[in-house]
């Protein structure tokens, strides 16, 4: 079985869900699953909406403008009676009614069951169109088959339990599900992170045994940077499932972090290509022996650099480091980059969940803090060291680090 993943940006208006049917025509749509993201912006919509109804702001009217948006998408692709408009309607009906009944002040919870919507929704819309265009296709709720614990934005996969499920699908039948969603044992919804569709096809692409997966992005592929924010890129034809590790996990936006550790346990090769220019090669993640090691470059935007200090000059040791990585944890914020001395630790923190105030006032209770918000990490793999003197030019660098040819700083 093949597994395709089309993100956001491939099917952000009708002439993406055409080319959706191209893409598959050129690819072949035997014995395949694909799996799809909400549509262009959608997720971002939708969290403005869980964040106007925790201020009590007015929701309804941006809930609305969503809907007006998917209708639009859909007259582009379907007959004024086609069934889809009704299915339109109820899931923007579900969401309005949730939004009512619903008494939970968990915000997490409510997000997941609301945000959520615009992958069931892109889902219901592409599947339609794929069965009105000769490609045959079963509609799946992968909140069926993809079971985790219940941290909400943050869900943990049960493997045990999403392979048994993922196990009862008919390897030749074609499937179209939701990706960054599954379900807890109450069957609530449960998103797996932002941009987690990528993860969701590497899931089904493991417990299906698949035989590669490739995601379709606007770029030609892996390229030494994001042609977005560099210039003079090149495309990457080979890495090795450890260079795209550490792409991903250094901010390569490209590919999802967690992704690549199921693909590379079963050896499933991986590609990424233009959803533009399907018949190019793109990149092909695979084992090791091709692997390219050109200087690229990651800007991870938005960070917090934090430096901790003891508040009598003592050295910052083992049991402080513990106190301070508790609270990560319990806030959920992902350090990107750590640097200690004897007595001061520099983090530089991922903040999703807007939890860094908090993290900072616990601190501040013992410790001696600093915070500098919104900085960047930029990172360069396989620098070439004697030469690295361009990469300071115009910046304000709070910290740097070195380690074999990974060169980092975050600068402001
Ligand atoms: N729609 C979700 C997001 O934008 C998941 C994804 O696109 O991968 O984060
Ligand atoms: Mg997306």
């Amino acid at each position: 079985m093949k597994i395709f993943k089309f993100g956001g940006a491939s099917v952000k208006d009708a002439e993406g869900v055409k080319n959706v049917s191209m893409v598959l025509q050129s690819q072949g749509f035997e014995k395949c699953l694909l799996v799809v993201s909400a549509m262009g912006k959608t997720t971002n919509e939708l969290e403005k909406v869980v964040e106007f109804y925790f201020k009590k702001e007015d929701y309804q009217t941006e809930i609305e403008k969503i809907k007006q948006k998917h209708i639009a998408i859909a007259e582009g692709l379907f007959s004024p009676n086609h069934v889809v408009f009704g299915e339109i309607n109820l899931f923007f009906d579900d969401i309005v009614s949730f939004l009512r009944r619903t008494k939970s002040p968990n915000y997490n919870f409510v997000y997941d069951q609301v945000v959520s919507c615009g992958e069931m929704i892109s889902t219901k819309i592409v599947s339609e169109y794929l069965n009105d265009n000769q490609f045959t296709n079963q509609w799946l709720d992968a909140r069926d088959y993809i079971k985790t614990d219940d941290s909400y934005r943050d869900g943990v996969v049960n493997w045990d339990k999403t392979k048994e499920n993922i196990e009862t699908l008919n390897p030749f039948t074609c499937y179209v599900t939701q990706g960054f969603i599954g379900s807890d044992d109450n069957n609530f919804t449960v998103t797996l992170g932002r941009e987690g569709s990528d993860y969701t096809g590497a899931i089904f692409a493991y417990c299906l045994n698949a035989d590669a997966m490739t995601i379709w992005k606007d770029v030609p592929g892996v390229m030494t940077g994001d042609p977005r924010k560099f210039h003079d890129v090149t495309l990457l034809s080979h890495i090795s499932y450890e260079e795209a590790i550490e792409m991903a996990y250094y901010g390569a936006s490209v590919i999802h972090p967690k992704t690549l550790q199921p693909l590379q346990k079963k050896s499933i090769p991986f590609y990424v290509k233009s959803f533009l220019d399907p018949t190019r090669e793109g990149t092909k993640v695979g084992h090791s022996d091709k692997n390219q090691s050109e200087e690229s470059y990651i800007l991870k935007e938005n960070q917090t650099l934090l430096k901790i200090s003891t508040r009598d000059f003592s050295f910052i040791a083992e049991d402080h480091m513990s106190v301070v990585f508790g609270y990560l944890s319990k806030y959920k914020i992902k350090v990107s980059l750590m640097q200690n001395s004897a007595i001061s630790l520099a983090l530089c923190l991922e903040d999703n969940f807007c939890n860094v105030e908090l993290l900072n006032e616990e601190l501040q209770k013992v410790f001696k803090t600093d915070i500098v918000k919104n900085v960047s990490l930029f990172t360069v793999r396989n620098a070439n060291l004697e030469n690295i003197d361009k990469f300071y030019q115009g910046k304000n660098v709070l910290l740097e680090q070195i380690a074999k040819q990974t060169f980092q700083m975050v600068t402001q």
